[in-house]
Parts: structure tokens; sequence; C-alpha cells
């Protein structure tokens, strides 16, 4: 089986979509391994966003990931990266609602910016990501 990172991002949880996500993602066959409620600072979403850091976007990326808790969760199944990245719909969620309609995208995100998800986008990527919020948390 494998592990990937999934992140309710601010309007998700401050719109109330967090138990519902939970249920698709358990409905899909995903196992939510870990979780954690946690607001990020500057710091910390800067770092975990720094791949993005010489995009026009990125100070308004800080400071929506900043702006209120995120739930972070391990989901493990066979080919989780790519299944869960299936699951959650292309990056718009303005395009999600018209291309991928039963996408999480297209059910609660708002824009291109706005759009309630995060997974990480390969195998590597999910160990960095999974290691960033979970590397001080004991036991599986
Ligand atoms: P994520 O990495 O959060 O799963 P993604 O891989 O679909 O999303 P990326 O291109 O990695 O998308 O962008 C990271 C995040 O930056 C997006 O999820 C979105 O919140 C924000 N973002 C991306 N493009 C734009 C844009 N053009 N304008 C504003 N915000 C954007």
């Amino acid at each position: 089986k494998e592990r990937t990172l999934g992140m309710i991002k601010p309007d998700g949880v401050s719109g109330n979509y967090a138990e519902e996500i939970k249920r698709i993602i358990v409905e899909a066959g995903f196992s939510i391994v870990k979780e954690r409620l946690t607001q990020l600072d500057k710091e910390t979403a800067s770092e975990f966003y720094e791949e993005h850091s010489l995009r026009s976007f990125f100070p308004d990326l800080v400071s929506y990931m900043t702006s209120g808790p995120v739930l972070v969760m391990v989901l493990e199944k066979r080919d989780a990266v790519t299944d869960w990245r299936g699951l959650i719909g292309p990056t718009d969620a303005q395009k999600a609602k018209i291309s991928h309609p039963h996408s999480i995208r297209a059910f609660c995100g708002k824009d291109s910016q706005r759009n309630c998800v995060h997974g990480s986008d390969s195998r590597s990527s999910a160990e960095r990501e999974i290691k960033f919020f979970f590397k001080d948390v004991v036991s599986d």
C-alpha cells in the first residue's frame, strides 16, 4: 500500500466541509492513518510551498494558507498518490466544476486559489510532505 498527504485547506475547514470530505475519502477506499488540525504560520506555509516561491501568486497563497486552520491527513491505499489527485480534481475549482463535476474541488472549491484541498503530486513529494507535518508525532 502507498501513502499520500491530504490537506483540507482553510476554506474547506471554515466552510465546514471536513466531515463530508472525510466521508468521501473513506468511501473511495482510503484509510485515514493520521490526522492533525493545525494553524500554519507564514514561515511554515512558505516552506511547505517553497517550490512556488517565485510565482506571482505566492504572497496571496501564503496569506490564504495562514487564514485559518488546516486539517492534514495521511491517506493510505494502493496507488494513493494518483488516486487522491484524481479524487480532488484540477487546481482551478471553476474548471473542475465543468470537467470533473464529481471531484472534491468541484464540490467545495471556489477558484484557482481557494480550491479547498491539497494532495501530494508524486511519491517523493508525498514522503516529504508527510514528514513535514508528522515528523514529531509518535506512533503509527
Ligand atoms: P496543491 O499543491 O495545493 O495540491 P495543485 O498541485 O493543484 O495544488 P499547484 O500548481 O501546485 O496546484 O499550486 C499550489 C496552490 O497554489 C494551488 O492549490 C492554489 O491554492 C494556488 N494557486 C495555484 N495557481 C494559482 C493561481 N494562478 N492564482 C492563485 N493561486 C494559485
